[in-house]
């Protein structure tokens, strides 16, 4: 099957229209006709090579909305018609103790990326800026009804990274959590904390999107462009999860945590980070990492998310402004999550 698509023709260049093909639809395959897809800073990441070198011509897109339009004979999980999603990867080895553990996304194999992977047959896999993809019925997730679907598709990367820490260092009641960077993933960690009972803080570089992040869920919001606010918030929080694309002080973050409070790191910057280990020590501190989450859990937060009726705040653009939303969201001029309208590519 030949499908409309936007790539990426070679590293840092524009993304442009190309046909590329889809695998025919095998035993556990669905094949579907997708709506929306989110536009993710792991995908300007990949395209602009910050990564290491990836295979081009590239199609992006790990969050995907749209409807089972074709199912293989085996498939019993998903049906015509129905509306599903696709996250960040579409395949792994299912036997490893991570994936018999639920923790799909780090099979000792290699998990199978939706974009730039090499899939189980060899094939390289191509992204949801398309009008149609066919993915193993096991990496399929179900959208529940109650959700918008261009608000729900960024829940499938944005959602899940956001929520997969929160859920596992205990955001909650009597917690006191902090958000640094408020964009896609940033602005659904802040909607998410404060559905889950915990005390909110949003850390941004000024104070520019103040009210959006009091409305979004926050309970307070301050400028790390301001010195003071590493002085007043001190030894303050349980959790931090820094959602910054570009490198930043993790020592001085790290000095905003309580004793045996996490840092956890979700942002994937090109460079190196650098840590002094006093920042630990003194004060019996974590820093850690945290990757997308597996099928199961991403089925739980969406579930949760229809539950609060929580969506992603997304602008909703056609597919020849990609490139333009990609120079905004490089800016951080992004609220809070350009998503394509993927019927514009037929
Ligand atoms: P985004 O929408 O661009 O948000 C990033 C935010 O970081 C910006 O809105 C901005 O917030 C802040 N920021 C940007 N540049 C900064 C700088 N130079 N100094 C300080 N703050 C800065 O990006 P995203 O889609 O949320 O993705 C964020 C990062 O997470 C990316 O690196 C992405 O690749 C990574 N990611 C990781 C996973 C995972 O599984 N671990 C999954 C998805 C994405 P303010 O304006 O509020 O300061
Ligand atoms: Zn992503």
């Amino acid at each position: 099957m030949h499908v409309n698509a936007y790539a990426a023709p070679a590293a840092g260049q524009p993304l442009a229209p190309i046909t590329i093909e889809r695998r025919d639809v095998g035993p556990n395959d669905v094949l579907i006709e997708i709506q929306y897809a989110g536009i993710c800073h792991s995908d300007i990441h990949t395209v602009n090579g910050d990564w290491g070198p990836q295979p081009f011509p590239v199609v992006p897109g790990h969050e995907i909305v749209g409807v089972v339009t074709e199912l293989g004979s085996d498939v019993t999980r998903h049906q015509v018609g129905d509306r599903v999603g696709v996250g960040c990867m579409v395949n792994s080895c299912g036997e490893c103790t991570n994936c018999r553990n639920g923790d799909e996304q780090y099979c000792l194999e290699g998990m199978v990326g939706t974009y730039a992977g090499t899939d189980r047959d060899g094939s390289t896999t191509q992204g949801g800026y398309s009008t149609h993809v066919v993915v193993d019925a096991d990496y399929v997730l179900s959208v529940p009804a109650g959700l918008d679907a261009a608000a729900a598709a960024p829940l499938l990367c944005a959602g899940i990274t956001t929520y997969a820490p929160l859920r596992k260092w205990g955001a909650g009641p009597g917690k006191k959590v902090a958000i640094v960077g408020l964009g896609g993933l940033g602005h659904m960690g802040v909607k998410i904390a404060h559905a889950l009972g915990a005390e909110v803080t949003v850390l941004s570089q000024s104070l520019k999107k103040q009210e959006d992040g009091l409305r979004l869920g926050a309970d307070e919001y301050y400028a790390t462009s301001d010195p003071g606010t590493f002085e007043q918030l001190a030894g303050r929080f349980d959790l931090i999860v820094n959602t910054v694309s570009a490198s930043i002080d993790v020592d001085a973050y790290l000095g905003l945590l309580a004793v045996d409070g996490t840092l956890v790191n979700v942002g994937a910057p090109a460079e190196p980070l650098s840590l002094n280990v006093f920042s630990l020590i003194g004060a019996r501190r974590s820093f850690a990492g945290s990757m997308i989450g597996g099928i199961a859990l991403t089925q739980e937060m969406l579930d949760f998310c229809a539950q609060h009726d929580i969506g992603a705040d997304v602008e909703v653009i056609s597919v020849d402004q990609v490139n333009e939303a990609y120079e905004r969201v490089l800016a951080s001029d992004v609220r809070y999550r350009f998503v394509i309208d993927t019927s514009t590519l037929a």
